[in-house]
């Protein structure tokens, strides 16, 4: 059997992770809570069960954008090139499973953007060249901070015109360790308050233009070994109509 290595580019779906302006709530239901939910819908009595147990369950309050997770077109705009966006459960999952490329912008910092010039640079430094369906991996370095107060806050974003530049290569999956694929929302908020409004979201709005997905909250690109030969998976979960969905997104290197 041919072995690969899996490395994990997920962080959990935890209740709410300090700074997470979106809320989750997971209630645990334990093996004796079991006996009493489920004994009464199938009509069997507390001893009827071994030991007192029954199933483990879990119920989950969450937005589709908490954790790594995808954004369908219809997340960004009702449209997309003038059609209806797609949502996450018409996304293709041929554009969920291809060759990965990570584009190291460690250098850039919190608040600033990423351009065409800062992707040019990262694909001159690896000598790679973007084919279509690559799935693209920008890298910050922002996600050691999951889980701090400031996370929302510590990436620089991406534009819309360095957004457009990736799609306008057939990319039609990238994917960011950081909160956001734009720069964070207080930069942006300054940005409109100074009479910038084209600022805000502008990464996200490309989709109106042209049809794309992104991947936000990644994390572990830097345990990637090399920076392309080697595939990525990012099915998201299958929520009918929802603009985003749930992934567990993986990097998977050949040994
Ligand atoms: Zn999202």
């Amino acid at each position: 059997m041919e072995r690969v290595q899996i490395i994990d580019l997920s962080v959990p779906i935890q209740k709410t992770p300090p700074g997470s302006p979106l809320k989750v709530d997971i209630e645990y239901i334990d093996h004796k809570q079991g006996v009493k939910i489920f004994g009464p819908i199938f009509g069997l009595k507390d001893g009827d069960f071994p030991d007192g147990n029954f199933s483990a369950v879990e119920k989950l309050t969450l937005t589709t954008h908490s954790g790594t997770h995808l954004d369908a077109p219809w997340h960004y705009w009702p449209t997309s090139g003038g059609k209806p966006s797609r949502t996450i459960d018409e996304i293709p999952l041929e554009w969920c499973y291809s060759d990965g490329v990570v584009l190291d912008v460690t250098h850039k910092k919190a608040g600033e953007e990423i351009d065409i010039a800062d992707f040019e640079r990262a694909l001159e430094k690896i000598e790679y060249t973007l084919k279509p369906f690559d799935i693209v991996l920008v890298m910050t370095g922002a996600a050691k901070y999951y889980g701090k107060a400031n996370y929302p806050q510590m990436h620089a974003g991406t534009t819309r015109e360095s957004t457009l530049w990736l799609v306008n290569q057939g990319i039609k999956v990238m994917g960011i360790d950081a909160w956001g694929w734009d720069k964070p929302f207080n930069d942006m908020v300054n940005d409109v308050r100074e009479g910038r409004k084209e600022k805000l979201w502008a990464a996200h709005f490309a989709g109106k233009e042209k049809e794309y997905c992104h991947i936000e909250n990644l994390t572990n690109l830097e345990k990637i070994p090399r920076p392309y030969g080697f595939k990525v998976a990012v099915f998201p979960i299958k929520i009918e109509h929802a603009g985003g969905g749930w992934v567990r997104a993986v990097a998977i290197i050949d040994m």
